[in-house]
């Protein structure tokens, strides 16, 4: 019997997946609040844990995509495959509010509409090299690492979780949450601000320090600008293309899950600028835009029609005030996060332009172990910093996307403790 599987079993797997780790963070957090639900059926618990968002659509995008939804279904209004690209008039509105308006020359021809960022910032190796040097923070949003190790990008994980291969910026409360220029040579450099998960912000000076050196190292900045929204000191960047030169030195990420609620509506957007080059094995000098259109006309077949007109409208008058309202609505969540936790005597991170609070676990536990004092002793579920990478150990997130009374209920119990 043995020897006939052993001669049936031939098809290879990609043993780079075995490289992952095997408790990864949201299955641990499920498992551990499944048990302490069952012990405890009667307990309602606050989840202040997993980056969703909890409030409605806009209600122009949803009138917007009623509007769609009518249009499919009759006979000159009916879409099919659409660009794989988006629609012009999606792309240009994205163009004129996201960057042109904020002073950055990016065009639409360079913005790829997609149905996620989190889909983006893994495909986008799919038109880089192999033997690239890659940087991430530490901690990080997991989909980076994982993605590189699912391609095989890095080698084996270490004892602390980290992978051969990699390098790892720390960000923490030294440092104050600013990523370090490496000493060594990387080429592709993924950076996350507003950051999930600290919350922290980069400046335009700390940027500038960014494309400085991504220019003179020829590298590439994969730039995660998801919470850009939230931003409340008007003083710092939306965009890494509000710094000088990063056309040709840098991808950015957007998404409308965040600010409009897209979550589960889905829709995003990559901007690939015409000027951002890359060399081939043997040296030669080629864009990467048509290297990702390509990519994109072979893997992807566009973002539906509705959902496109629903992002549109997120542009409009009445959904640029409702956005606005929205993110108000959680950064006051975050604000009270804030203040409550300090008065409780936490450390506390971020909050202030991001819709998370990173908080230092009181210095004998760790991560994990605060978690479950959480869980069990104030019923609020939050995130254990070190799922987010090694440098997180000791650190906590809570997440701003909750209702004001969850909220409020939240940081009486954690003061209770
Ligand atoms: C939520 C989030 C995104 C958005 O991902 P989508 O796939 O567009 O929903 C991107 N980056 C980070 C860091 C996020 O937290």
């Amino acid at each position: 019997m043995h020897v006939l599987i052993e001669i049936f079993l031939v098809v290879q797997i990609n043993d780079n997946y075995l490289k992952l780790k095997a408790g990864y963070l949201f299955p641990e957090i499920s498992r551990r609040i499944k048990l302490f639900s069952e012990q405890n059926p009667e307990v309602n618990l606050i989840r202040l844990g997993i980056g969703d968002v909890t409030e409605p659509l806009p209600k122009a995008c949803c009138k917007a995509m009623q509007i769609a939804i009518e249009e499919m279904g009759t006979k000159i209004g009916f879409h099919g495959y659409g660009p794989e690209q988006g629609y012009q008039w999606l792309r240009d509105a994205i163009s004129k509010w996201d960057y042109q308006r904020r002073g950055c020359s990016i065009t639409a021809e360079e913005i790829f509409v997609s149905d996620g960022s989190k889909c983006d910032s893994s495909n986008i190796l799919d038109v880089l090299g192999k033997s690239n040097r890659i940087a991430v923070t530490d901690p990080v949003y997991p989909v980076y690492v994982d993605s590189n190790v699912m391609t095989g990008r890095t080698g084996e994980a270490g004892q602390d979780g980290q992978y051969e291969g990699l390098i790892y910026l720390p960000i923490n409360a030294v440092n104050g949450f600013e990523a370090q220029i490496p000493k060594e040579n990387v080429d592709l450099i993924y950076l996350c601000f507003p950051n999930n998960p600290t919350g922290a912000v980069a400046s335009k000076s700390q940027l500038k320090k960014w494309v400085e050196y991504a220019k003179s190292n020829d590298a590439i900045i994969l730039f995660d600008a998801a919470y850009e929204a939230f931003i409340q000191d008007d003083s710092l960047p939306h965009s890494i293309y509000e710094i000088d030169g990063a056309s040709e030195c840098a991808i950015e990420f957007r998404s409308f899950s965040k600010n409009a609620g897209f979550t589960g509506t889905r829709c995003a957007f990559t901007v690939i600028p015409q000027s951002l080059k890359g060399k081939t094995s043997e040296g030669q000098e080629i864009d990467l835009w048509s290297l990702w259109n390509r990519r994109q006309s072979t893997k992807f077949n566009g973002v539906s029609y509705i959902v496109q007109r629903g992002a549109e409208a997120v542009y409009s008058e009445e959904g640029k005030s409702q956005v606005k309202e929205l993110v108000s609505f959680y950064m006051k969540n975050a604000e009270i996060i804030r203040a409550e936790l300090m008065t409780a005597g936490f450390h506390v991170y971020g909050g202030q332009n991001a819709p998370y609070v990173w908080i230092k676990v009181p210095e004998d536990l760790d991560s994990w172990t605060f978690f479950d004092l959480l869980l069990n002793k104030a019923n609020v579920v939050g995130t254990p910093g070190s799922g987010f990478g090694a440098a997180g150990e000791g650190y906590f997130r809570l997440s701003a996307f909750n209702s004001r009374d969850n909220v409020r209920a939240a940081m009486t119990r954690i003061k209770n403790l």
